[in-house]
């Protein structure tokens, strides 16, 4: 971080407040700025930081770590005050930002020069040009490339007297993106969590709604609150309208009210914080919710899709599976990650287009090897739209657009595409190079980050450009010719061109020539201006001309400059929609490559998604632990699964040892249902699957004391879910139920879980306990059966085979498991008695088990030594006395006990 070593308070900008209590009007205008954007910390420009005052000053001192000062007085207080210098302040907000800030940043709107001429005392006019907040940020240096960075506006209807339907719009200023979505009340944050945003605005009703408290509780998004209940859909619609300069929305689509709501929420949003630019928003598209499989929070927590669970990217299935070369590919692989189909047709166009570049590594290698070169397209589009882009903005727009042509050709030559792939194939031949010809005649081959610097339009595009350059820099060259010109139409060859800062530019003849210089007809061209001691100087129109042309020329080049620079962002604004589209269709190629490269390169295949309810998986594995495995050389050991059923799924149920693998075979398949619906090839020799509609995954023993409930609850919380939601369609992943509570009760609820899952949900369902009672479910339900992973052991240690076979474990291992994780050999010897102990007492009274509600206390009763009727080796024992004994004495005793052994 940036230290605060360099900041010095510009004091000349800063009129000395004074002690008695009046305001300064440098006060009297920050105060007024600040009392219109309260919830924000207030980045107020003084020259060349932006400095922040009184509570703002604490806070992001705090924050950031820099120095805390004061400047002057304010009702005759200190006023604390920090600041940040402006060019880097994008560090400071990045920190602020990540910590949830939001910032309003406060510009200079005119020359201090102009506030001077109002009078020595009036102030600098100033005024908030742009709300900074997670949700609306477009700066390369604050987005994650990887991640698409979206608000989310909620908005909602009653549907009856208990239901409410859910609007959202989903916004990413950094790329255009506008999708609109519906939900019911259930599928509120399976959809949140799909969408993934970094800031929810909510009216203050859904806020304050008691039943979503924990939802708003529990996001990792910012919250913004909106005022009461948000917009009223007449006025939403307008907006929308106005916004996109159409007469009806019809031509978007069918929207539900609570989706047109939420749209105009959205931009209300975006013109709040935009403050005067509009950027380049795509026509809102509805997302065809419902149509994606549903997975909540908590089971895309636990399945690691997208992150893992300390929140690191590395590790996840994301970026186990991430072989996409573009910024734009990797956000769109995480976005079909995030929200895998459930439409067949639509699965298997996206199989299809990855079965083609599977089988053509020849095209796959080509698409590839272009898109490296690309860059982010959607967000300098974006900035450029928002009059926030640089020069090396417009070059992304030319080499993404340059990609894009060539990817287009590529595409054209292949023969029978599949659908997908001809689409974009489509998309990228039909794009009018024009644009991009013209960014590669403008750009220079080196461009400087900012525009204001100048000097990033090509030599040769505008010959008025080059003249003004040609000017600056080669000034004396002009001269020279000049002179040389006049010393041959004049016959002087002693003429010369001089300068002086009297009179600038001016010819200095010899004395006697001078005179004929007065005289026609060369007084016409020459004025005379000096005479001095055996010379005269004179100035011609053209010398003044380029005087002028010299003086002015880098200040005229730069705007010149500036000016073509807005004229080819203007263009780039009007062809925003056609480059939306071949930026998709660029990220659609390299997802498509991408994840024909890695199903080729790990032996994946393409799975068969249908419409029943198979699920059967043969030589299964888990992608991201069989890549762990494989960086310390081992191999993974591939499983089977069929939980495919007529009508209903099945249930299997899985015991087995600690770290036989039973949580990675349930997570592998859920994997496996994720990657298929996605449109990828699976991890695995063949696969079926049947639609999937919600998926879900609970890991019992889940701490949450963070949140302030016990693990117990945590769990049945969750498992309460999946046992309202589950249809037959479901997918559910039971790891360890119940296991948070005393074993009788941990065993009832699973138990009873089970039988519920079987009997209303019919889902298919994988279930891992350590309850090996539960395996008698087996013969009394029809649709369970009992799965375990193999062991052996050799040389006393067990060894795992992580092999799923049919049947019940025998054994726990737990006492082998618990020496290979380092328990001491005395504590393993102890336990090894009382469980020899209690698995004695557990076969001669059976019965006793079943009402053994806690467990400590049925070790303790069991494990205690029972009293024998007589021991006549403790009476000898204790007829002895040790200090009355002859060493010899003592000898004797000892071989006496021994014989009485
Ligand atoms: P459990 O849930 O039964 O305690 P895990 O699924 O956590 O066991 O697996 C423990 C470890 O065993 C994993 O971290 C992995 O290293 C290894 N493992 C699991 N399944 C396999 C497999 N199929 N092939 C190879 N190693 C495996």
């Amino acid at each position: 971080m940036p230290s605060q070593a360099a900041y010095q308070p510009s004091e000349t900008s800063s009129p000395k407040a004074p002690d008695d209590g009046r305001v300064t009007p440098m006060m009297a205008q920050y105060v007024e700025i600040k009392a219109a954007n309260p919830d924000c910390l207030l980045f107020y420009r003084m020259g060349d930081f932006y400095e922040l005052f009184f509570e703002d000053a604490e806070i992001a001192s705090r924050a950031l770590g820099i120095v805390l000062t004061k400047r002057g007085k304010h009702l005759g207080h200190d006023i604390p005050m920090c600041g940040v210098p402006v060019e880097r302040a994008d560090d400071y907000l990045q920190r602020l930002i990540g910590l949830g800030h939001r910032v309003a940043v406060c510009e200079q709107t005119e020359d201090p020069a102009e506030a001077r001429k109002r009078g020595s005392k009036s102030v600098v006019r100033r005024d908030v040009v742009r709300l900074v907040t997670p949700g609306t940020i477009t700066e390369e240096r604050l987005l994650d490339p990887t991640r698409a960075n979206l608000f989310l506006a909620v908005a909602r209807r009653r549907v009856s007297d208990t239901a409410w339907a859910y609007g959202l719009a989903g916004v990413d200023i950094s790329t255009g993106r506008f999708s609109l979505s519906e939900t019911g009340g259930l599928g509120l944050q399976a959809e949140i969590a799909r969408l993934d945003p970094r800031e929810i605005l909510l009216p203050d009703a859904i806020l304050e709604d008691p039943d979503l408290a924990a939802l708003w509780r529990d996001t990792r998004a910012a919250i913004t609150p909106v005022p009461r209940e948000g917009l009223d859909p007449a006025s939403a619609e307008r907006r929308i309208r106005e916004h996109f300069g159409v007469a009806t929305l019809d031509a978007f689509g069918a929207f539900s009210r609570a989706e047109i709501t939420a749209a105009g929420a959205a931009l209300l949003y975006v013109e709040k914080t935009q403050i005067g630019q509009r950027p380049v928003l795509q026509r809102p598209a509805r997302d065809r919710a419902g149509e994606a499989l549903a997975i909540d929070a908590a089971t895309r927590a636990n399945l690691e899709l997208t992150r893992t669970l300390s929140g690191e990217r590395a590790g996840s299935l994301l970026a186990t599976i991430d072989r996409t070369v573009t910024p734009g590919g990797a956000r769109l692989l995480a976005e079909r990650l995030a929200g895998p189909l459930t439409d067949v047709a639509a699965i298997r166009e996206r199989q299809d287009a990855v079965a083609y570049l599977a089988r053509h590594g020849d095209l796959r290698d080509r698409i590839r090897l272009r898109l490296k070169r690309a860059p982010d397209l959607a967000r300098a589009t974006s900035r450029l739209g928002l009059g926030r882009g640089g020069p090396r903005d417009l070059a992304c727009v030319r080499d993404g657009l340059a990609c894009a042509s060539e990817l287009g050709s590529l595409l054209s030559i292949a023969s029978d595409l599949p659908a997908e792939l001809a689409a974009a194939g489509r998309v990228l031949g039909g794009l009018d190079p024009s644009l991009a010809d013209e960014l590669v005649c403008a750009l220079a081959a080196e461009l400087p980050l900012l525009k204001r610097d100048g000097g990033f339009i090509r030599a040769g595009y505008r010959p008025e450009l080059d003249e003004l350059r040609d000017l600056q820099q080669d000034s004396r060259r002009f001269i020279v010719a000049l002179q040389a010109r006049y010393a041959s139409e004049t016959g002087c060859r002693t003429l010369r061109i001089k300068h002086n800062h009297m009179i600038g530019y001016f010819v200095e003849v010899p004395q006697n020539a001078g005179e004929e210089f007065l005289k026609e007809p060369w007084s016409k061209t020459f004025v005379h201006r000096q005479t001095m001691a055996g010379a005269m100087r004179f100035s011609t129109l053209e010398l003044g001309d380029l005087e002028a042309k010299i003086a002015s020329a880098a200040e005229r080049g730069l705007r010149l400059e500036l000016g073509l620079f807005d004229a080819l962002a203007q263009r780039v604004i009007d062809l925003s929609a056609a480059i939306a589209a071949a930026a998709e269709a660029t990220a659609v190629a390299d997802v498509t490559a991408a994840l024909a490269d890695l199903a080729v390169g790990l032996d994946w295949s393409r799975p068969d998604v249908t419409e029943d309810l198979a699920f059967s998986v043969r030589g299964g594995r888990h992608p991201v632990v069989e890549a762990a495995l494989q960086r310390e050389g081992e191999a993974f050991i591939a499983n089977d699964v069929d939980l495919s059923g007529d009508g209903s799924g099945r249930i299997l149920l899985i015991t087995g040892p600690n770290m036989g693998g039973k949580s990675t075979y349930l997570r592998q398949n859920a994997l496996i249902a994720v990657l298929a619906q996605m449109g990828s090839f699976v991890p695995a020799k063949t696969a079926r699957v049947g639609i999937v509609d919600r998926l879900f995954s609970r890991v019992g023993a889940a701490d949450d004391l963070a949140r302030g409930r016990s693990t117990f609850m945590v769990e049945m919380v969750e498992t309460a879910a999946i046992l309202n939601q589950a249809t037959a369609r479901s997918l559910v992943i039971l790891d360890e139920i119940g296991r948070g509570t005393a074993t009788f009760d941990g065993l009832s609820i699973a138990w009873a879980a089970i039988e519920h899952l079987h009997e209303e949900n019919r889902c298919r369902a994988l279930f891992a306990t350590h309850f090996h009672e539960l395996t008698a479910l087996a013969d009394r339900l029809t649709r369970v059966s009992n799965a375990t992973l193999t062991v052996t052991e050799w040389k006393g240690d067990v060894v795992f085979l992580h092999e799923v076979v049919p049947g019940a474990a025998d054994r726990s291992y737990g006492l082998q498991v618990a020496r290979l994780a380092g328990l001491p050999a005395p504590v393993i010897e102890r336990a090894r008695a009382i469980l020899t102990e209690l698995e004695r007492s557990d076969r001669e009274r059976p019965k006793r088990a079943l009402v053994d509600d806690l467990p400590l206390f049925a070790v303790s009763a069991r494990a205690e030594p029972r009293e024998p009727a007589s021991d006549p080796l403790r009476e000898a024992l204790d007829a002895l006395d040790p200090d009355a004994l002859a060493p010899r004495e003592a000898l004797e005793a000892l071989y006496a006990l021994k014989a009485k052994r």
